[in-house]
């Protein structure tokens, strides 16, 4: 009833860009979900991740869309998002080429079980859902099948670079034996460094499953590597790999390499 309320009195603003909008969003933002979906590769790219799928870029007014449907309980972007889902999909399979005689599984990568009490709901569960309602009016027999659960607690990633992100996750999920016959599609709202994409597909192929691919509404761009301000000097590589999430002044991100190494052994020393 919340969620309800919350609605109708942000009705008027689109819930991506806070514009006038006669629905959740509106028609600018609407364009952005209704890009043609392609293939998406995080840089770097992980050992093990899936082919991805994705129709927008997590930037300009999505992150605060999809906040508002994951965080805020705007329940009336579902429709929206699960449409631009079911395209990442699509687009998916049109590469893959998947026989979907049995039917299209949706799993939804699981959110932590924090986030889901916070939350008082499964978002992604939700989304998986839209989304495999807007493929059955486009004629694709698919449903939503939640194959995969939290192990464990894990620390909340937001910050962390890929290889941090990476560990933290590892084993953080498992998948449930048997279930319904069908082409597994993993899916998930945003794809960051694709480390929970990896180890979605890890669980699921332990237990026998094999994800044809995956899908996501959007992937963040890769920021370039800071660079030295007074030197003029490029950050080099040992920078790189995590730049595409750690903020600048992550104690264990890329500031490391711009730290004079007087003041670096230092701190290793106090450290
Ligand atoms: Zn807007």
């Amino acid at each position: 009833m919340l969620a309800d309320l919350a609605d109708l009195l942000l009705r008027a603003r689109c819930a991506g860009c806070r514009g006038p909008a006669s629905g959740p969003l509106c028609a600018d933002c609407l364009a952005l979900l209704g890009a043609p979906p392609h293939r998406s590769r995080p840089t770097p790219e992980p050992p093990g991740l899936p082919v991805v799928h994705a129709v927008a870029a997590y930037a300009g007014p999505l992150p605060a869309a999809l906040a508002a449907f994951k965080e805020h309980g705007r329940r009336a972007l579902a429709p929206p998002l699960g449409e631009a889902l079911a395209a990442a999909v699509r687009g998916l399979l049109a590469e893959t080429g998947a026989p979907l005689e049995e039917g299209l599984l949706l799993v939804p990568v699981p959110s932590s079980r924090s986030a889901v009490r916070r939350r008082g709901r499964s978002a992604g569960g939700e989304l998986a859902a839209a989304a495999a309602g807007a493929l059955r009016r486009q004629g694709v027999p698919a449903r939503r099948a939640v194959l995969l659960r939290p192990t464990r607690q894990v620390a909340d990633s937001a910050g962390l670079g890929a290889g941090e992100r990476a560990r933290n996750l590892a084993g953080a999920y498992a998948a449930r034996a048997g279930g319904p016959r069908g082409v597994v599609v993993l899916v998930d709202d945003v794809m960051t460094t694709g480390a929970s994409l990896v180890e979605a597909r890890r669980a699921l192929l332990a237990a026998g499953r094999v994800p044809v691919g995956a899908a996501v509404v959007a992937t963040t761009r890769r920021r370039r590597p800071p660079s030295v301000g007074r030197a003029g000097r490029p950050a080099g590589p040992r920078a790189a790999p995590d730049a595409t999430t750690v903020p600048p002044w992550h104690p264990t991100g890329s500031v490391v390499a711009l730290v004079p190494p007087r003041l670096r052994e230092q701190s290793r020393r106090a450290g």
